[in-house]
């Protein structure tokens, strides 16, 4: 594995594990050269998927560009990287049990939704910001009063509604 800082041949794995899910192992490595430390995941290939956009168009699943979108939407928040990298296995292996060449990415964006809902309230909408791309502020308040209205349902059905 060639160094991504220096593109040095000799890097050394200085730890190496396997993720809670079981569907990848994760090294950490570290170059002799430049002493550049660097994370790889290592997994199972699943066949190719076709995601179709709403224009029409198809195009080959980007995994990278789906763990961008989550790193960007986790950004400070207390996810770390091995939650997101089983976030994204969880998706994919999801997806390819539809069993489908090709899946809408709205199909997608709804999987990813429902798991960082799981995940991080604030990642969560974050992603559903940039994903449903509200037209205006008013749009956006709507979401969240729903996401809250939503929340708040759910721990208080076993309790009697209060009087606001
Ligand atoms: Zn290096």
């Amino acid at each position: 594995m060639h160094c991504p800082f220096c593109g040095n041949e000799d890097t050394q794995v200085k730890d190496s594990r396997i993720t809670d899910d079981g569907s990848s192992v994760r090294r950490r490595r570290e170059c002799g050269n430049c002493g550049g430390r660097f994370t790889t995941f290592e997994r199972v290939q699943v066949r190719e998927i076709f995601v179709k956009k709403s224009s029409g168009a198809s195009r080959l699943f980007d995994r990278d560009k789906l763990l961008r979108s989550l790193n960007i939407a986790a950004r400070k928040r207390p996810i770390t990287e091995d939650q997101i990298e089983q976030l994204v296995n969880k998706i994919i292996r999801e997806i390819a049990s539809l069993g489908e060449n090709e899946v809408p990415t709205s199909v997608i964006g709804t999987k990813v939704m429902a798991a960082l809902r799981e995940l991080d309230d604030v990642a969560y909408i974050r992603y559903t910001s940039v994903y449903s791309n509200f037209k205006d502020a008013k749009a956006f308040e709507r979401f969240i009063k729903k996401h809250q209205d939503k929340k708040k349902a759910k721990p208080a059905a076993s309790k009697k509604p209060k009087k606001a």
